[in-house]
């Protein structure tokens, strides 16, 4: 495998960087994960801007252009023959003496990017089968919508559902609502058949993947309700799921133990599913 660092393409495992970097000691870097689908970048567009906004939000300067960026992203794709699976882009504010303060300007910025296959196969089984997740609090600072690397309530919070049987957590914040995923944005779907999702405000990460379903359900004629929901109306929900670049539309089957609806993938769920792919295939 070969990854790209500071400029340069070298062997995964033989990849590094200092252990001055600011996001090694302090979490300081931004990230973002691209589907790869059919050798394609999915929604290329959409993550470079977010990529944008969460280096505005640190105040981060990339090192490489746009263009460049993309060029590496597409380099990976190609040196890895990575057909399906995603690629991994991380900018730190850089190495420097160990303060918290930024470091002076001209500290370079830490660029690292690689691609990792996926097995589509066991995906399309996983979403076949629907999958457990579980309810923990949100724990997490108040600037989620940032995609910063400062994933630690997060880590904490899948490895809490990954010992109780599920595959992802539902974030709960105080007054009861579900935010959003540990890696994912959360949805339902109401007995009345209306696709209900957090808005896309301070208390989440605006995903993706989530604006794509919007754009696909609303082409689909769904009626669309982006608004805060609790795991008791998850509870009482036709059918629930979460997006991700990975994950994509994944179908959830129970919550906290109980099953959704039927206990089954529900039709809504699959149904964006397939048309994901769709708009993927396209893409290709
Ligand atoms: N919410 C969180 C906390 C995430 O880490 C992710 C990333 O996978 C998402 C939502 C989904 O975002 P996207 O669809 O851009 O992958």
């Amino acid at each position: 495998r070969i990854a790209y660092v500071n400029g340069r393409y070298i062997r995964h495992a033989e990849a590094g960087v200092s252990i001055d970097d600011r996001a090694f000691l302090f979490s300081d870097g931004i990230y973002e994960v691209i589907e790869v689908f059919q050798g394609a970048l999915i929604d290329e567009r959409g993550h470079l801007d977010r990529l944008a906004r969460s280096a505005g939000a640190l105040r981060l300067t990339p090192p490489l252009s746009e263009a460049a960026l993309k060029f590496v992203m597409r380099e990976l794709v190609a040196r890895n023959r990575v057909r399906h699976g995603h690629v991994y882009l991380q900018i730190t504010r850089g190495a420097a003496r160990r303060e918290h303060v930024f470091p002076s300007a001209k500290t370079p910025t830490t660029l690292v990017a690689f691609a990792q296959a996926h097995d589509p196969d066991a995906g399309e089984a996983k979403a076949r089968k629907g999958i457990a997740v579980i309810s923990v609090p949100d724990i997490r600072w108040k600037r989620p919508d940032i995609k910063t690397v400062s994933l630690l309530p997060n880590v904490l919070a899948k490895q809490q559902a990954r010992e109780a049987g599920a595959y992802e957590a539902w974030l709960v914040d105080a007054d009861g609502f579900v935010t959003e995923g540990a890696s994912s944005n959360a949805w339902i779907v109401d007995k009345q058949g209306a696709l209900i999702t957090h808005p896309a405000d301070s208390a989440i990460l605006s995903g993706i993947t989530r604006a794509r379903i919007l754009e696909i359900a609303k082409a689909k004629g769904l009626a669309l309700v982006e608004r805060a929901f609790t795991v008791a109306q998850a509870h009482d929900a036709a059918e629930a799921f979460i997006s991700g670049a990975t994950t994509l539309v994944m179908p959830v089957v129970k919550l906290d133990g109980r099953p959704i609806g039927a206990g089954a993938p529900g039709p809504v769920a699959l149904g964006l599913r397939a048309a994901f792919h769709e708009f993927a295939v396209k893409s290709g």
